[in-house]
């Protein structure tokens, strides 16, 4: 039995993992910090390789606005309220209070933040009061990764690279190590071994391809959900998953000026489908006008309106027609007129070309060149030529999972010895997010999971024995042969692992996307219980592959029973009375201002509502 020691594990190399990794080695440089990752430092995860219009890292600075001292409550009030009051208060508070190291510290590793007189440039994002949104432009994540990759290679930290985690072997008071997989070797046999460590960070970031729509990069599976889940940890608010419009090609977010300049929404029949969306009678230029509008409230959220967009895009999804942006044409018989007075002076803020008003009257992409030519220009790049009149195919695609496992405010689980930061982490933001937090979060948890693992592993070092015993040995044999034999579970009707995983995210789409019903989500179960008894073969696809199949399966059942239990709409929980309504129906403080926290319970995924820490 192959197998690697060390004194901290961390599972992930993003933004959370090399936070937390750096954190612990610069604060105790004799303990063997060890990173675990599926992919490479820099690489793998969505730190490493999403972009967007412009990249938000939110951060309450010295001079941010309200300008108080006390700016940060301000900060910290915005997530818990926008969110819905379904968060721990006290993890908002430490977030936005923590905000300002975190930027200094990556404003002292080089990351190029744009400036102006050596103050950070700031600007408002959906779902937040004051501008704090700090950005290097549309690559601010991976900026913020390649200068945490220096830093931990600087600190000389050891990393296992194309090894993914795939078990916890905890046995409820501590924790003696994890089962891993070589991900380049096939064979099961091959590919299990154990790494001894007395504590884990996990930080594994969401699990976006549960769905068929998502703008995660391959390899992100819900990992971290299921091996807390198994392990026994609590889950929380998974039901929550920000979700908006993308284009499917390139995975690009198409929020901001992309929509602000009113390109035409057709279906692949041509038509322009919005309207049949909208109430009977509402007007072309009311229409307009929520296009606008969704250029500043990206996400599906029941608390604005512009969730109307997001219906229609799944829906026609749903109905076998794809769709698209269309910039080469204006919506029928549009004109800047029609724009309300506070988008049209919006629209002008944006404007960094002025092109006259025939331009601006004539089409969606002279409109799109006032405001936001470097998205022609990246659009371009990847393939997609506004100029020479290409559509960009949209839907609405997942991007964050707000929930996770969930923590305290030292990011610990609630298993010992097990610290959980950044998107795989839950409990700190709630049902809405406002923009440029969930960078923010991998900072200041990855950091205080870092420090805290420390604190931990040094008061416990003395108590533990230095080389296992007989018995903790037979526990790791145990596990690792568990891991093996999960492989080797498919039956007569087993499904190919790949045919398997469309399956699962063709459901997971279109019964806990965007239209969400009792009869869906009970439905949605009963085809999840059947794939699930099926199983699947690992065949070609090899041990790893077959893993994350298990993840996905998991994590999308949390999504799922989580999402029936709330029956009520809230931030991008949609509930409908019926599929064919596109009226959500009301959210219910007096009953849901609550959380749902999931855990096994002998086998079984047991939930629980619970009133969340105010303070
Ligand atoms: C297109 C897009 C735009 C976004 N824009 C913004 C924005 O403007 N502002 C903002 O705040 N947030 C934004 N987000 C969200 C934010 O980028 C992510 O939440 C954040 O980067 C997640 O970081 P992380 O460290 O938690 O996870 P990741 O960066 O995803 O890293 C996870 C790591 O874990 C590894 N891993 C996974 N499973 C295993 C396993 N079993 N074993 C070993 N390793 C494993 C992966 O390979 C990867 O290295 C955006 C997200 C997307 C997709």
């Amino acid at each position: 039995m192959k197998m690697v020691d060390c004194d901290i594990l961390v599972v992930g190399s993003g933004g959370a993992a090399l936070r937390a990794a750096i954190a612990a080695q610069e604060a105790a440089p004799e303990l063997a910090v060890l990173v675990a990752t599926k992919g490479k430092p820099g690489l793998s995860g969505v730190t490493a390789n999403s972009c967007s219009d412009r990249m938000a890292f939110h951060a309450t600075l010295p001079y941010t606005e309200p300008g108080t001292q006390d700016a940060w409550t301000y900060h910290a009030d915005d997530i818990y309220r926008i969110g819905g009051k379904v968060s721990d208060k006290a993890l908002a508070d430490v977030l936005a209070h923590e905000a300002a190291k975190a930027f200094d510290y990556l404003d002292g590793l080089g990351v190029p933040f744009v400036k102006k007189n050596g103050k950070a440039d700031q600007f408002v994002t959906d779902g937040s009061e004051y501008a704090r949104a700090c950005y290097t432009g549309p690559r601010t994540a991976n900026h913020i990764e390649q200068s945490l990759v220096k830093r931990f290679c600087e600190l000389q930290i050891k990393a296992l690279e194309y090894t993914m985690v795939v078990r916890l072997i905890h046995d409820g008071k501590r924790l003696l190590g994890v089962v891993a997989a070589d991900t380049r070797e096939k064979q099961p046999e091959r590919s299990l071994f154990i790494i001894r460590t007395p504590a884990v960070i996990v930080a594994t970031g969401g699990g976006g391809m549960i769905y068929e729509h998502n703008v995660f990069p391959g390899g992100m599976t819900g990992d971290g959900f299921a091996l807390a889940y198994e392990a026994g940890a609590e889950l929380v608010n998974m039901e929550f998953i920000q979700i908006g419009i993308a284009s499917t090609k390139t995975k690009f977010n198409c929020s901001g000026s992309m929509m602000r300049a009113i390109p035409r929404l057709i279906n692949s029949e041509g038509e322009e489908f919005l309207a049949k969306y909208f109430p009977e009678g509402t007007s072309a230029a009311e229409i307009a006008n929520t296009v606008f509008k969704k250029g500043a409230t990206w996400p599906v959220s029941f608390e604005h309106k512009t969730h109307v967009i997001d219906i229609a895009l799944y829906k026609e999804w749903q109905d076998g027609r794809k769709t698209y942006l269309d910039f080469s044409c204006n919506p029928v018989g549009f004109c800047f007129d029609w724009l309300t007075e506070e988008n049209k002076a919006r629209y002008r803020r944006e404007m960094t070309n002025d092109r006259g008003d025939a331009a601006r009257n004539s089409l969606p992409l002279e409109r799109l060149k006032e405001i936001n030519q470097p998205s022609i220009d990246w659009f371009k790049e990847y393939g997609i030529d506004l100029d020479k009149g290409d559509l960009i195919e949209v839907a609405a695609c997942a991007q964050h999972f707000q929930g996770g496992i969930k923590i305290d405010r030292q990011a610990r689980s609630t298993l010992p010895a097990v610290w959980a930061a950044g998107e795989t982490a839950g409990g700190q933001h709630g049902a809405n997010r406002p923009g440029g937090n969930a960078l923010l979060d991998c900072q200041v948890f990855g950091r205080i999971a870092g420090e805290a693992a420390v604190e931990y592993v040094r008061q416990h070092k003395r108590q533990m024995p230095l080389t296992p015993d007989a018995a903790q040995e037979n526990i790791l044999r145990e596990a690792l042969k568990q891991s093996m034999d999960k492989l080797n579970t498919a039956g007569e009707q087993a499904m190919d692992a790949v045919e398997f995983r469309r399956s699962l995210q063709q459901l997971t789409e279109q019964y806990a996307g965007i239209v969400r019903t009792e009869a869906g989500l009970r439905q949605g179960l009963a085809k999840l219980e059947e794939i699930k008894q099926r199983g699947f073969a690992c065949g070609e696809k090899g041990a790893a592959y077959c893993f994350e199949n298990q993840s996905l399966l998991l994590t999308a059942e949390a999504v799922l029973r989580a999402a029936g239990e709330r029956d009520e709409s809230r931030g991008p929980h949609l509930r409908f009375a019926d599929y064919h309504d596109n009226v959500a129906v009301a959210r219910n403080d007096a009953k849901w201002e609550k959380y749902i926290v999931i855990r096994k319970d002998a086998a079984q995924m047991k939930l629980e509502v619970r009133i969340p820490s105010a303070e």
